[in-house]
């Protein structure tokens, strides 16, 4: 009896949030953002870790955060050296990953002026990492691949993880094992426009 009742309660919730699931998704933010803003992120592949094997998923993930499909308030540059640029990509082993983990398809690392790192939640930051497991990424589905880096793009710009049990499947910051796109959505860009 005890379980049928959990089962309608169940039912009755999941017939209550049904209706909230065709609401636009709600990206939430990390707090800060680039001290310099996202109008011209200049980026750096680091091709001596092994990014190289990654620069045309990097490349489709840059065009794609700055040509969705609407407008986006994301520019960004290519340098040819990561001096005074704001976001570079190197590949890492899972060893540089928290507990070896594999499931760390990738990172983004915040700094501020002097190299320190930086908690985005507290303060602004100067310049990002994004760190791709290469471990777990080089036999991955590309699309999938591509959809990581957009994600850790995304973190760099100061966007957070949408709440699981909310609606937020369809966010490119969703985590890769409920995320249902691998593209930048509007919710997305919207996002920005709290921080910038
Ligand atoms: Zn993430």
């Amino acid at each position: 009896m005890k379980n049928l009742k959990n089962l309608l309660f169940a039912t009755i919730l999941t017939i209550i949030l049904m209706p909230l699931s065709v609401q636009a998704a709600v990206v939430p933010i990390l707090g800060h953002g680039f001290t310099r803003g996202i109008s011209r992120v200049s980026y750096y592949i680091d091709y001596n870790s092994g990014t190289g094997f990654y620069e045309y998923l990097i490349i489709n993930a840059e065009h794609n955060w700055e040509s969705p499909g609407w407008t986006s308030p994301v520019n960004l540059v290519a340098a040819s050296s990561n001096s005074g640029t704001m976001l570079d990509f190197y590949a890492k082993p899972n060893s540089y990953f928290p507990e070896d983990n594999a499931d760390y398809y990738g990172m983004a690392e915040f700094y501020d002026n002097s190299g320190n790192p930086v908690i985005p939640d507290y303060q602004s930051y100067v310049f990002t990492r994004v760190q791709i497991n290469d471990d777990a990424n080089h036999y991955r589905n590309a699309t999938e691949v591509q959809g990581t880096i957009a994600h850790e793009m995304g973190h760099t710009f100061g966007l957070a993880h949408p709440e699981v049990l909310s609606t937020n499947a369809d966010s490119i910051m969703s985590q890769s094992w409920f995320r249902t796109v691998q593209t930048v959505q509007r919710c997305d860009t919207d996002a920005l426009y709290k921080i910038y």
